[in-house]
């Protein structure tokens, strides 16, 4: 043997395959799905597929194809012609064939594909003479070089459109079948004088060379800006490229005992196990995706082809079997002979995709663990939250897109666009429906973001204030639309050369991260019977408990409901801005809080919090009884002080009159309280080392609380959490605070109250020095957003102006997602792994968590899972997310292990 040749080109046909159905990464998703239905005898026209392994070596090499591609390119092309006994540019039988893109994750409409390849002006008679046909041969050259003109030479889709328009004018027909062979070779004339003006070279006659053209833009079309968008939206990374197939054209347009289809192994909207599809007599796959004809219903084609269509029917039950998942098929027939043309896995909605997975488990065609396996978070994401009405034109929606944005909380919301959070509450007190527009948010507006339908701010990432509160509502929030300008003054915002004034409609996706202008309408989907069953399951696998994050009786509630077990984290800090179930009282507690801040003795600042303590009292109440028999961990005040009073003089001077002091004493406050870098600065537990004042406050609540619910037979397990520690010696000096007051109050209480004190871990010196701290604290909750701050030295609030690019493949494509929204595995991951460690190094059963908004990512679940954390927390919507990823984990490290073995 000699040295072996590195191999580019696969071939397929009658029954044999050099690939094989597993081989998508090398194959591309078309490509293995061909080799695999030739393989098991389903009837599938001939061709090859050039593997993905060329397209990464092209792009790495400069645009230059392997060397030995040329060779094999053209072994494969003799093979074809064998196989098929045709010939391509052949002047009596030609051999035309379709070119088509087709990488391992399928992206619809991404990329590129072009038909009836091989035709010239020679080989369009052998076709015509062949088919005895002038018109469908003509129809066919006229469609080929179409599509070259654009695909391969990029010249506008219009221009040649509207060409074919004219042509129908003159000839005065409606429909393109109407269209006479002389029309269409007069309009092939047309396309080839035009591209000869556009490109400087005469439309390309010889196959080969037309062949190498389609190649190109195929692997072009892999860098496409919008496929490359497409992979970042959906998170597809680690791909090699595309695959190019090169396929032998079959014709379902060749007259009424032809057609063309597409069709599902089940209901892919309902999930229901029927065939469901849409077939078209007379036509060719393009006229089916394009929509210029409306296709009737698959059952339909059972009275028209009742042979073809049993055949089609066993083809379904077959290829079903064969893959274990629902298959989204094409088809064409010619002249009443079935060919598959693809196969691949088919997409389905959210519902659709727990019933088939809880129907395949229960018809054991696949386990119980492959069906948990089968779901994706977005499937779960997108079970609960509106979205916009597919119905709505595509081409409409583009034309009213006003910005984008980082798509902090998925869902769809609609409404009256106001820019503060005060006109938001009085709007949506007389029954308007808002969006709230900030330039950025902070715990002063949370009033108004509660009352919104949905926010949308310039500024910020996935872990600024405005995201995780509206993550914690499940309520619709884009962030870091650096392109909008806010005009404060003049209640306007505008974009893309677009201006929305204040109370105008706009609508945002949330999903997607796009404000559109005007009011779209949305849709609610219905939750399946399958997802209770599924997530049953689910909750039968995992190891990992999962709590939520959740700061009122209401979220902790409606955290129940979606399977949280316990809270994870309590942020105390909105108690002070806002009263839930009261929302009168909302001011009192605001003024309390601004009380305290501005006193300056201790003295004026306890009898401030003596204020506030009934209110934290009545809130941690709530939370205990909807979490009956369930922890809840609660941190202590945690933002700098800044951030709960005005910053403008009408405020400033309102909030003198309400505590009877002079305004220039609330500005001087103010000021004082201003900090160059307030995320580094005087905050976390900082602020109760200095003023232990608020410690004894918000500990006193919690217990009280905790011992009034014990003694209405309220099973209470609080955690008492202190945020930002870094140091063993600070955590001692709080954890005797905390102490002091809660052993005090269970003393005189008289009842048996457990509780925990701990901390949480944000800075890299806790983790670094975890078995010391661990010494102190009972347990330790992984503070990631602050976390992912503070290692890597991105701002959460600010990195949303760069980060993109540090995340888009095309521009800088550092990282593979957004840290603060995927946990940086390798890096934070790193000191988490750590601590974790060395925190149980000294206190052995120490409990672990996580509540940094990475609690809710699949991915960042998995990997806790692996750190061997006891739980997860979420904001209440990610809860079933955490559940599904938290089982996954099990499945998947079960897989691994088993791979090993073998
Ligand atoms: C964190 O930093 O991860 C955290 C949960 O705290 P916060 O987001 O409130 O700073
Ligand atoms: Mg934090």
């Amino acid at each position: 043997m000699g040295v072996s040749v590195k191999k580019w080109v696969y071939s397929f046909g009658t029954g044999k395959a050099e690939g094989d159905g597993e081989w998508k990464d090398l194959l591309g998703g078309k490509g293995a799905g061909l080799a695999e239905m030739t393989k098991i005898g389903l009837p599938v026209p001939a061709g090859f597929t050039i593997s993905t392994e060329a397209c990464d070596y092209f792009y790495k090499h400069n645009q230059k194809y392997p060397a030995e591609l040329k060779k094999q390119l053209a072994a494969g092309v003799t093979r074809l012609q064998k196989t098929t006994r045709k010939k391509l540019g052949d002047p009596k039988n030609p051999l035309l064939v379709s070119v088509r893109s087709g990488s391992a994750r399928s992206m619809p409409g991404m990329m590129e594909t072009i038909l009836n390849l091989g035709l010239n002006d020679r080989s369009v008679q052998g076709l015509a003479a062949a088919t005895k046909n002038d018109r469908f041969a003509y129809d066919a050259y006229r469609r080929f070089v179409q599509m070259y003109s654009s695909v391969v030479m990029g010249l506008p889709k219009e221009d040649l459109e509207h060409r074919l328009r004219a042509m129908k004018t003159r000839l005065g027909v409606k429909d393109d079948t109407s269209v006479p062979a002389s029309g269409w070779k007069e309009l092939v004339a047309e396309y080839k004088a035009f591209f000869q003006q556009k490109t400087g070279s005469p439309f390309p006659d010889d196959p080969t060379e037309q062949l190498w053209g389609a190649i190109g833009a195929v692997f072009g079309s892999w860098m496409a800006e919008k496929a490359v968008t497409y992979r970042r939206v959906e998170k597809i990374t680690g791909l090699l490229g595309t695959a190019v197939n090169v396929v032998q054209m079959v014709f379902g347009n060749t007259g009424e005992n032809s057609g063309t289809g597409v069709c599902f192994t089940r209901d892919p909207s309902s999930g229901e196990e029927v065939f469901y599809g849409d077939y078209l007599s007379n036509a060719q796959g393009e006229d089916v995706v394009a929509g210029i004809r409306t296709p009737m219903p698959l059952r339909e084609m059972a009275n028209a082809m009742p042979k073809v269509y049993a055949q089609l029917e066993k083809v379904r039950v077959k290829l079903e079997e064969h893959y274990r998942d629902m298959q989204d098929m094409e088809f064409t027939v010619e002249d009443g002979k079935l060919y598959m043309l693809q196969t691949r896995t088919g997409k389905r909605t959210p519902a659709a995709a727990f019933r088939m997975a809880v129907d395949m488990a229960n018809e054991k065609l696949i386990s119980k663990e492959e069906a948990i396996q089968r779901l994706k978070p977005e499937d779960i994401e997108r079970l609960f939250y509106p979205v916009i009405d597919a119905k709505i034109d595509r081409r409409s929606l583009e034309s009213r897109v006003l910005s984008t944005g980082i798509n902090a909380v998925p869902g769809a919301a609609v409404g009256k666009v106001v820019f503060s959070a005060q006109d938001a509450e009085a709007w949506a007190e007389r029954g308007e429906k808002v969006i709230l527009v900030r330039r950025e948010t902070s715990p002063e507006d949370v009033g108004g973001m509660a009352v919104a339908q949905g926010i949308l701010t310039a500024t910020g990432g996935k872990t600024s204030h405005a995201a995780v509160v509206a993550r914690g509502w499940g309520k619709c929030c884009i962030v870091g639309a650096e392109k909008l300008d806010i005009d404060y003054k003049s209640h306007r915002m505008s974009a893309a050369g677009k201006t929305v004034s204040e109370g105008e409609w706009i609508t945002l996706d949330g999903g997607e991260g796009i404000v559109y202008t005007g009011e779209m309408p949305l849709v609610s989907p219905q939750l399946p019977k399958a997802y209770a069953t599924l997530m049953k399951w689910a909750d039968e696998t995992r190891r990992l408990g999962v709590r939520t994050n959740a700061d009122t009786p209401q979220d902790a509630r409606k955290a129940r409901e979606f399977g949280a077990e316990g809270i994870g984290l309590c942020r105390t800090e909105h108690m002070f801005f806002t009263d839930f179930e009261q929302p009168e009282k909302s001011h009192e507690r605001q003024r309390a809080i601004q009380e305290m801040i501005l006193a300056d003795t201790k003295e004026a600042r306890v009898e401030a919090l003596d204020k506030l303590l009934p209110f934290q009292r009545r809130d941690f109440i709530g939370i205990f009884q909807a979490m009956d028999g369930f922890p809840v961990t609660i941190r202590l005040i945690d933002p700098p002080l800044h951030e709960f009073v005005p910053h403008d003089r009408a405020k400033q001077e309102e909030l003198a009159r309400d505590l009877n002091i002079d305004v220039n004493t609330v500005a001087r406050r103010v000021e004082q309280l201003h900090e160059a870098n307030p995320m580094l600065g005087h905050r976390g537990c900082r602020l109760s080392i200095t003023y232990p004042e608020i410690l004894e406050m918000q500990v006193r609540a919690i217990i009280e609380a905790a011992i009034e619910c014990a003694g209405n037979k309220i099973k209470v397990l609080p955690e008492i959490m202190h945020p930002l520690t870094l140091d063993r010696k600070e955590l001692q000096i709080l954890e005797q605070g905390t102490r002091r007051v809660a052993d005090d109050l269970i003393r005189r209480s008289g009842v048996k109250l457990p509780y925990l004190v701990g901390t949480m871990i944000e800075l890299p010196r806790a983790a670094l020095l975890a078995d010391e701290i661990a010494e102190v604290a009972e347990f330790f909750s992984f503070g990631t957003n602050d976390l992912t701050q503070t290692t890597m030295g991105l701002s959460r609030d600010d990195s949303g102006r760069f980060l993109p690019d540090y995340v888009d493949e095309k521009k800088a494509g550092v990282f593979a997602a957004d840290p603060f929204q995927s946990l940086d595995t390798k890096g934070v991951g790193l000191l988490m792994r750590w601590g974790i460690e060395r925190g149980r190094s000294t206190r052995p059963k120490l409990k672990v968590g996580i509540c940094g908004e990475h609690g809710g990512d699949a991915h960042s679940v998995k990997f806790c899972h692996r750190l061997g954390m006891d739980y997860v927390s979420a904001s209440p919507f990610r809860v079933p997310i955490a559940r599904l990823a938290a089982a996954q984990a099990v499945i998947e490290e079960k897989l691994e292990k088993q791979s090993k073995r073998k």
